[in-house]
């Protein structure tokens, strides 16, 4: 699999990125109405507050809530075709992802985590 473009972390994400260079899938929780978000963000998106949201290890098991396979590449080198999806972790959050191991893929596949480790020592999450 040829490797997308991944944004350099913020002040936001780097907690959770550091988390994938040991493999970890995280969500953000916010510790005072406990609501669990993703991705990370400056502010909780259920009661807007800035103050309590902590990384929380999720299990790395979802559903595949929606997916597509794409057949044109955005660059010249990126091998195609390969399945993008949201999938819907077991904590709640979606997270946009690609799926790996067949093209065969329908709403509502139990997949599980996996990783595509990047050059600079994070790692994308995939699903299997
Ligand atoms: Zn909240």
């Amino acid at each position: 699999m040829s490797l997308p473009e991944v944004p350099p972390a913020d002040d936001v994400t780097t907690g959770w990125w550091d988390a994938t260079r040991e493999h970890r899938l995280m969500v953000q929780e916010c510790t005072q109405c406990g609501h669990l978000q993703h991705p990370p963000r400056a502010v909780c998106t259920a009661c807007s507050s800035m103050d309590h949201l902590e990384l929380r290890e999720t299990a790395g098991t979802g559903e595949v809530d929606a997916c597509t396979v794409i057949h044109r590449a955005p660059r010249p080198d990126v091998d195609v075709p390969y399945t993008v999806a949201r999938v819907r972790l077991t904590e709640g959050p979606l997270i946009l992802t690609r799926l790996v191991d067949g093209d065969q893929w329908a709403i509502g596949d139990q997949v599980n985590v996996g990783w595509t480790d990047l050059p600079d020592g994070r790692a994308l999450p995939v699903f299997h």
